[in-house]
């Protein structure tokens, strides 16, 4: 299936994310062209250029940083020259806001969070989570030649080796952006660097109460762990940004990574499931937790914690 993968960049640097959607776009047969969308393309181009990749296509337009409108005008150029049957882009802030708008426009099947993607007989199909990722199901696109798929980050390898692909210089018309990008705030580090701690103890919505967080800073503390958190406790504004872990937190690779009462939703095990050891406490035996942890306790987080108490 012809499939048009859109580059993501960011100060700079290629996004894995690009190279990741090419091996997608690569599992589905090719060709595979890739559109760099930059004020100068030829900065990206050796790093996009690699093996599977048929064609480059450099499209030069004003903005140095992604901004939606520029993007989302340039992708509906390339699709009407081009007419990919699948349009591939990440699941990322950027591109979920043009994506779906995109596919919108120009009637397009659609699907985001895409995990999975196979080509059945020259028919489309794709996998996502359902129901907070409580169920993973398969869509398909009848009736639609073309599909805008927004691609989950990390679920594919990122494409490697030397490519040959021809790069195509692509002239945009300059395109009329009502939001632009001024510039970059770094976000506050907080007290804590989560991505850099040996050992973290992550509490999740089983702590039940923002109550019960102090008993687990201080089990962190005298255990000589960081404590970390899963989303729902960030969102509840129990715990600071800076100590989520996860797709939209932090991806952290602890020597050690306990997990209490978290459940291992996807977006949860994207950020932490390459940890060294990881522990999990969890009630539900069928948590999805157990599938990437190491050493598992149906049990009480509570009562685990009491009997940690006692020997720390
Ligand atoms: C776009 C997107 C991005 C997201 N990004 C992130 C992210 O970065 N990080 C993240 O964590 N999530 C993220 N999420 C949310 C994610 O889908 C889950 O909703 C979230 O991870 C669930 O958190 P949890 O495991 O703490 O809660 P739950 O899923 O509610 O799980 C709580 C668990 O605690 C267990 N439990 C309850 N009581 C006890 C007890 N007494 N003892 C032991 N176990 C107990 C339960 O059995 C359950 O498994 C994202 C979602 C979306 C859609």
């Amino acid at each position: 299936m012809k499939t048009l993968v859109v580059a993501e960049h960011v100060r700079g640097e290629l996004r894995p994310i690009t190279l990741e959607l090419v091996s997608a776009a690569k599992s589905l047969g090719g060709p595979v062209e890739v559109a760099v969308i930059a004020k100068d393309p030829s900065a990206f181009t050796a790093a996009v250029n690699v093996e599977g990749v048929d064609e480059i296509l450099a499209l030069a337009v004003e903005q140095d940083e992604f901004e939606n409108d520029v993007y989302q005008a340039a992708v509906e150029q390339l699709i009407a020259e081009r007419e990919p049957q699948v349009v591939l882009l990440g699941f990322t802030v950027g591109s979920m806001g043009y994506g779906p708008a995109l596919a919108a426009k120009l009637g397009t099947g659609f699907a985001s969070d895409v995990f999975a993607v196979r080509d059945e007989g020259g028919e489309l199909v794709v996998e996502r989570s359902f129901y907070g990722a409580k169920v993973n199901g398969e869509v398909e696109f009848p009736g639609h030649d073309r599909v805008v798929l927004l691609v989950r980050p990390t679920a594919w390898q990122t494409a490697e080796g030397a490519g040959s692909a021809t790069i195509t210089e692509v002239s945009v018309a300059p395109a009329s952006s009502r939001a632009r990008h001024r510039d970059w705030v770094e976000v506050l580090a907080g007290d804590v660097d989560i991505t850099t701690a040996d050992f973290l103890l992550s509490v999740g919505r089983g702590i039940g109460d923002k109550e019960n967080l102090e008993q687990f800073e201080e089990l962190a503390a005298s255990m000589g762990a960081t404590l970390s958190s899963s989303r729902p406790l960030v969102d509840a504004g129990w715990m600071p940004n800076a100590r989520q872990v996860g797709q939209s937190g932090k991806t952290v690779k602890p020597k050690v990574y306990i997990a209490l009462g978290i459940s291992g939703a996807v977006q949860h095990l994207a950020g932490m499931k390459t940890s060294g050891t990881i522990i999990a406490v969890n009630t539900d035996p069928e948590a999805a937790i157990f599938n990437v942890a190491h050493y598992g306790a149906v049990a009480d987080l509570f009562e685990v914690a009491e009997e940690l108490e006692k020997l720390y």
